[in-house]
């Protein structure tokens, strides 16, 4: 798309003939769009916990509720939507904290093995609810990468949180993770789920994306927004992240992300255990 100035006269009014200058203006014009889509999405993310508040709140004032402890479901209700609501625009501040690079950003060389310890204890009453264990694969040794602990954190509690919340009862969510022959760490974190087609792996990692046939499953805890965070942050550290099909008969899927060595580890320090 491009915007076209032709110019045709000098200052005092003479002809030069025409020139005629092309501005490309559809990054500008795709910009548009981006934002516009971000506002009716996040509009429409709010607006449906809200309306639910609303009408379980009226309800309860109008006081026509039968006894036998509807109040205390119709609080639970608006409670949970009221949870779903902080999520989203925690993870709205977060993601666009990222993208401003606002986010204070300390890469260090930090042991992968304590970031994963501190999301799983987050994710351990989640799981237990849902009957999913947790398997931390990572070797004895220690896995040494260059990264900002908070932000690692932060992508190991969201690839679990959607493992657990995809996989069934009874099943496991497995973290791997070993020095590749790039001097990458390589890290998988993989789930029994109804697996992601093909067509949507490259879509998951953008804001608001969701599988279709997934809406159902996602529950309260999903806002569309986990996958972009978890890309903003690996891209930032200069990795990669992609998901991978399991291929045995149970199926599932395999989120892998990698994340730079520390420089010194590099530089000759052979003791680190590959792993598994
Ligand atoms: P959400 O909050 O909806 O989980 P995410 O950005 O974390 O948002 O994920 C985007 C979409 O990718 C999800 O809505 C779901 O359709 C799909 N997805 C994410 N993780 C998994 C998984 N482990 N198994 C199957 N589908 C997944």
């Amino acid at each position: 798309v491009y915007d076209v100035t032709i110019v045709g006269l000098d200052e005092r009014g003479a002809n030069l003939g025409a020139v005629v200058v092309f501005h490309d203006i559809s990054e500008l014009k795709r910009l548009e769009r981006v934002r516009r889509d971000f506002v009716a999405n996040v509009s429409h993310e709010l607006r449906t916990p809200l309306t639910t508040i609303k009408g379980y709140a009226e309800t309860l004032i109008d006081n026509k509720l039968a006894g036998g402890g509807t109040a205390e479901s119709f609080l639970g209700i608006i409670l949970r939507n009221a949870d779903r609501m902080v999520k989203m625009v925690e993870d709205l501040l977060s993601l666009s904290r990222l993208e401003a690079r606002e986010e204070s950003f300390t890469p260090r060389d930090v042991d992968a093995r304590g970031a994963l310890a501190e999301a799983l204890r987050i994710c351990v009453p989640l799981a237990e609810r849902v009957g999913v264990s947790l398997e931390p694969r990572l070797p004895e040794a220690g896995l040494r990468v260059w990264a900002d602990f908070d932000l690692l954190m932060q992508v190991f509690r969201n690839l679990l949180e959607n493992a657990v919340r995809y996989s069934p009862s009874g099943e496991a969510v497995i973290v791997d993770g070993a020095t590749d022959a790039e001097g990458f760490v390589h890290f998988m974190v993989s789930d029994r789920g109804p697996g992601i087609p093909a067509e949507d792996r490259d879509r998951i990692f953008e804001r608001f994306y969701r599988v279709e046939k997934h809406r159902m499953r996602s529950g309260s805890g999903s806002t569309g927004l986990g996958l972009a965070i978890c890309r903003h942050i690996v891209e930032r550290h200069g990795g990669r992240i992609w998901v991978e099909p399991r291929t045995d008969e149970k199926g599932g899927s395999i989120f892998h992300f990698t994340l730079a060595t520390p420089p010194e580890v590099l530089d000759g320090d052979s003791s680190q255990e590959t792993g598994n």
